[in-house]
């Protein structure tokens, strides 16, 4: 498989019993269906997150990417808690492509908003 952005081979990493994608080039990341969701939950799962977020932040920029699976056009995603974290997703196989340092941010900011939550919950 190929990266989307950059066009690369792709390597298998693994985490635990999820498989990941990797660029070897970019060091982007794609997740076959919600393997995303899957891998967040668990502890010290960014450590497959190794590229440099500087070559992440300037491939987030490139539009019109393709599935590397089914080559339909991949949707870009933003979470309204996170709104600078952009990701694309497969509507097809509900893949999920991550930039470089997005992963970690993805994990990071969800251990903060949990952490607001707590606060913002009204004393009894
Ligand atoms: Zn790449
Ligand atoms: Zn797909």
């Amino acid at each position: 498989m190929n990266c989307p952005k950059c066009k690369a081979a792709m390597e298998i990493v693994v985490f635990e019993d999820i498989e990941v994608d990797r660029c070897t080039a970019c060091k982007g990341l794609w997740f076959d269906s919600r393997e995303n969701e899957r891998l967040k939950s668990k502890r010290g799962s960014e450590v497959i997150d190794s590229g440099d977020p500087k070559t992440g932040r300037r491939n987030n920029t490139i539009p019109y990417v393709r599935c590397p699976r089914d080559g339909n056009p991949l949707i870009r995603m933003v979470d309204p808690a996170q709104p600078h974290l952009w990701y694309e997703t497969c509507s097809t196989c509900g893949g999920a492509y991550f930039d470089a340092g997005e992963f970690r941010d993805y994990k990071n900011l969800t251990v903060l908003d949990f952490i607001k939550d707590l606060f913002a919950k009204p004393r009894a």
